[in-house]
Parts: structure tokens; sequence; C-alpha cells
């Protein structure tokens, strides 16, 4: 039995997982499009101490940055962070 919760500074392997599984779902990417997940120190005032970028290896290379640490990343989060690229067309047409 275990009694001890351990906390873990660093994002779970399986919470990585999730957000390369949201990301690949949200650009509709092939499944053998490598996606690559870091974690960077942020300067910029008012934003976390960490951000964590998503590199993904399509053809042209696409990078989406979040403002939160890998393990603070929601769907809500990446949906905000790719949606602007991709709507851009749309939100155009709309006018
Ligand atoms: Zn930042």
């Amino acid at each position: 039995m275990n009694l001890f919760k351990q906390p873990r500074p660093t994002a779970k392997a399986e919470h990585l997982q999730q957000i390369k599984a949201w990301t690949q779902e949200l650009l509709d990417l092939p499944a053998e499009v490598p996606i690559s997940i870091s974690q960077l120190q942020c300067h910029e005032p008012g934003c976390p101490p960490m951000e964590t970028v998503i590199a993904v290896m399509s053809q042209p290379p696409q990078t989406f940055k979040i403002h939160a640490a890998a393990g603070d990343v929601t769907l809500a989060d990446l949906q905000g962070a790719i949606a602007p690229q991709g709507l851009e067309s749309n939100i155009g047409s709309l006018q």
C-alpha cells in the first residue's frame, strides 16, 4: 500500500502523449508525422516561468507555443494556439 503521493514537477509521459494526440486530431495529421513537445523557460513579463513548445514535423513544419508548463496544457489551450492560424481564412471569408 502506498500512502505517500509523490509530487512530480515535470509533466507525466501520459500527459505528453495526450497533448500529441490532441495536436494530431486538431491538425488532422497522419499518424506518421512526428510531434515533439518541449518545455522552455519564458522570460516575458506576466508569463508563467515555463512554456510548452509543440513542434510538428509536417511539410512545412509547424510550431505552436503555449504559455503554460506542459503538465498544465489543456485541450482548450491547444485549440487556442492552433485555431488562429487554421481559422484565419474562414474568418476572412465571413466578413
Ligand atoms: Zn511567455
